[in-house]
């Protein structure tokens, strides 16, 4: 392109809300056959909230969930952060916590008043040697409704099960289905679990969907679409998707989200909505289209 129809071009874009860094990125985007997103906080708010609270075994509620709350009140994930929002709303108090681990993309662990507090995904209580067999139908019936389930173990016993919910950014479907007539593949890929994943999927309008993905997995994930002979577009917002981002042909990051990821990105999406993906392509195609 030439570099006026780039200097129009990315006026354009940073008039409708879309950073372009690169005269490179804004002629690449017209060729993208796949575009991935990220689910937490790119087709979701990612503001999740606590909806449920189940115990097992025989800690009350607030037991549980006090317990819980130390827990996550060291850790920056924001399921944590909606765990010790909820809690404190319901008047209840975080125990103090030692011996805090981070599992990046499993959960936390800490010891809370003595006990061994273990709080997380299936995987997270599977390794430890966890029996799930009475946690997991109530787990798969929070993600069958689009929730998170949060597995919680004391002292290595199953002790309850912990939902939190997400709302679906008003405009993710719309722009979901503009991709797809632009003749661009959509895909979810996400450390979530299948269920969750798959059921906020169905209702955004993604056929295809990589869940469970580790972070220091998800970079692969682009490589290998790629691999397939895709032109890929990468959309996330959070620490885990920067190397997604850097890998795909083009990354776009959602501007409401952290500073290692709009690093990383070649386009900044300011308002957060995904209709900015399909601006982004719109504007490549133009571009490309008047200089050849
Ligand atoms: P995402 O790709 O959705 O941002 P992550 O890779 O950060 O997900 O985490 C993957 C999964 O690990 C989460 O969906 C959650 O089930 C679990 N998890 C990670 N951190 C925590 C935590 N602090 N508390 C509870 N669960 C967690
Ligand atoms: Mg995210």
């Amino acid at each position: 392109a030439t570099p006026l129809s780039i200097m129009v071009g990315t006026g354009k874009g940073a008039r409708a809300g879309i950073l372009i860094r690169s005269a490179q990125a804004l002629e690449t985007a017209h060729r993208l056959d796949t575009v991935v997103l990220d689910k937490t906080g790119t087709v979701t708010a990612g503001r999740p909230a606590l909806t449920d609270i189940n115990t097992t075994g025989s800690l009350s509620e607030e037991e549980l969930l006090a317990l819980v709350a130390a827990a996550e009140a060291n850790s920056e994930h924001p399921l944590a952060a909606a765990v010790v929002a909820g809690a404190r709303a319901r008047g209840v108090a975080p125990a103090a916590a030692a011996d805090f681990e981070s599992v990046t993309g499993k959960g936390v662990r800490a010891t809370v008043t003595g006990r061994r507090v273990l709080v997380g995904t299936s995987r997270l209580l599977t390794e430890a040697a966890v029996p799930i067999d009475g946690l997991s139908p109530i787990a798969a019936d929070l993600a069958n409704r689009g929730r998170t389930p949060i597995l919680v173990a004391v002292d290595g016993r199953p002790a309850g099960v912990l939902g939190v919910a997400d709302t679906i950014k008003e405009d993710s479907a719309a722009a979901i289905a503009a991709l797809h007539r632009l003749g661009i593949q959509v895909v979810m890929l996400t450390g979530d679990n299948a269920r969750t994943a798959a059921a906020v999927a169905t209702q955004v309008g993604i056929p295809r969907v990589l869940a469970e993905v580790l972070p220091e997995h998800k970079a692969d994930e682009i490589r290998r679409l790629q691999g397939e002979g895709r032109r890929v577009g990468m959309v996330g917002d959070g620490i885990n998707d920067a190397p997604a981002l850097a890998a795909a042909d083009v990354g776009l990051a959602i501007g409401t989200g952290t500073d290692i990821a709009i690093e990383a990105a070649d386009i900044t999406l300011i308002s957060g909505s995904l209709a900015g993906v399909v601006t982004a392509v719109r504007l490549s195609r133009a571009t490309m289209r008047n200089i050849r």
